[in-house]
């Protein structure tokens, strides 16, 4: 076993405990939260290797690495390919691009964006689970997103995006995102999100994914519902700062 490969392995032990530990303390069950692996800055070599080990669902936050990634690992990998979560803002030009290789986007935060989304899907013969992203760093107002660059819908206008998403053809409601602010106590954030959930949950059968928590508070995400935690650094090791990805 090579150093790298080591290393992956005793770190998804640890967040899989992690996630197993959370799960339980929350009553709910281990399997029904995802870990979904996002590898931006990481090799297609890692994603290979967390393949082997079990791990089913990868995350990427750019289109151009994304798409490389996923046409490299689809070459490399024996078995089944990965299941592909985009989670990073989209331009609008951008989503032909997502919608050959993103299975689940979790970053669907205005109309425009889930037309383009919907229309690429359906020419690109295929349907992607779209996740309403929601922006709850700005409580009294929300920002619209474009504070941190980070995106996301406006609270109160979470339910009428999810309603017009859920028409579209090439998508599939599928629930909600956040992601909590980079300082202070992210359960305020998890627990506003829940609140969310519930409200896009009867719009369509199926929109149940609550899409919240990282590597430092995944714990808090589980303990309030969530069934998505998007895990890079716990994972894979810290990544060189850039200002395009997130933390
Ligand atoms: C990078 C990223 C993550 C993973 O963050 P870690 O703190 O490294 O676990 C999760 N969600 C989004 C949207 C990201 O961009």
């Amino acid at each position: 076993m090579t150093d790298r490969r080591a290393e992956l392995t005793a770190n998804l032990a640890a967040v899989r405990a992690r996630i197993a530990a959370a799960a339980e303390a929350a009553g709910r069950v281990p399997a029904d939260v995802t870990l979904v692996a996002v590898s931006k800055t990481f090799p297609a070599a890692d994603v290979v290797h967390l393949l082997d080990l079990g791990v089913t669902d990868f995350g990427e936050n750019r289109d151009k690495e994304a798409g490389a990634k996923a046409a490299e690992v689809g070459e490399l990998a024996a078995g089944q390919p990965p299941r592909w979560h985009f989670v990073g803002q989209i331009q609008r030009k951008k989503a032909k691009s997502v919608a050959w290789y993103a299975d689940v986007v979790h970053s669907v935060d205005r109309p425009e964006l889930a037309d383009a989304l919907g229309r690429a899907a359906v020419r690109a013969g295929r349907r992607i689970d779209a996740l309403v992203q929601v922006d709850l760093d700005n409580p009294g107002t929300g920002s619209g997103g474009s504070d941190q660059g980070r995106g996301g819908a406006r609270p109160n206008g979470v339910v009428e995006l999810a309603e017009y998403l859920a028409d579209l053809p090439g998508l599939r409601l599928a629930g909600v995102m956040a992601i909590a602010p980079l300082e202070g106590d992210p359960e305020p954030t998890f627990a506003r999100l829940a609140v969310l959930a519930e409200g896009v949950r009867g719009i369509a059968a199926g929109a149940v994914a609550i899409s919240a928590g990282m590597s430092g508070d995944l714990e808090a995400a589980i303990r309030h519902g969530a069934t998505h935690v998007r895990v890079g650094t716990a994972l894979f090791g810290g990544r060189p700062i850039k200002s395009d990805h997130v933390r």
